[in-house]
């Protein structure tokens, strides 16, 4: 497989882990950059869990479609801003979890919880204006949000990850997830106290961030298991 095939064959494996992993259903997208330019491939407008590394399209920073047949997800402007605002950023993952709505909608900021979690050290910033990105101006608007970040929360929405690469922002979308369920599950178990929950200092935080963060050195085991399970896993499953 050359390089681009790989990247390819990557932003498809992407697409279901979100899907068979329950980040999302018929809604949802995870794209890459083409290396050293301002576009990037992503999957037209149908389910990631779908997702079909043949049939990808090439979209650059200002909205337009390059390459590739089919409609584009109509929230294409999320990667095409980001992609704008941050060079380093070379993938994106834009899901819609249940759990990091949860939090979003009562309020509770996310909280690291567990070691997996400590990716967010940094915190999780809010967008918190309802509605999908169907624009350009709403795309800098999210882009803005997230800043410098690896993920922010979109109110009522879901989440959008962005990293060095397709594979680490997929794993952190998961592990986003996986950290607001437990979060939510503390709460409960709580009664609804969040002060009862005992959250990372920021110092244990960024020791576990840097032991298990999805850019560490225990990303490629993480990856692994992630795209195996969606591979094993029908759609759906
Ligand atoms: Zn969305």
């Amino acid at each position: 497989m050359d390089t681009d095939q790989a990247l390819r064959h990557d932003v498809a494996v992407a697409n279901r882990i979100i899907e068979r992993f329950g980040l999302a259903t018929a809604y949802g997208h995870v794209s890459t950059r083409i290396p050293g330019t301002g576009q990037f491939y992503i999957p037209t407008r149908r389910s990631p869990g779908l997702a079909d590394e043949n049939r990808l399209l090439v979209i650059d920073t200002d909205g337009r479609i390059l390459s590739g047949e089919g409609t584009p997800n109509s929230e294409f402007w999320i990667h095409a801003r980001i992609y704008a605002a941050r060079p380093e950023v070379n993938g994106i993952c834009h899901a819609h979890p249940l759990n990091c709505i949860s939090l979003t909608q009562i309020g509770e900021p996310h909280r690291v919880v567990h070691n997996q979690g400590g990716a967010f050290a940094d915190g999780v910033p809010e967008y918190g204006r309802i509605g999908l990105i169907r624009s350009r101006e709403l795309g800098d608007e999210v882009a803005a949000s997230l800043g410098t970040g690896i993920a922010v929360m979109m109110r009522g929405h879901g989440v959008t990850t962005a990293s060095g690469d397709v594979r680490s922002a997929t794993i952190a979308a998961c592990f986003l997830e996986e950290s607001a369920g437990l979060q939510v599950r503390m709460l409960s178990a709580a009664g609804g106290d969040a002060k009862r929950i005992r959250a990372f200092t920021k110092e244990e935080a960024l020791l576990t961030r840097n032991q298990t963060g999805p850019s560490a050195a225990a990303a490629g085991r993480a990856w692994e298991y992630y795209a195996a399970v969606a591979e094993a896993k029908p759609l759906g499953g």
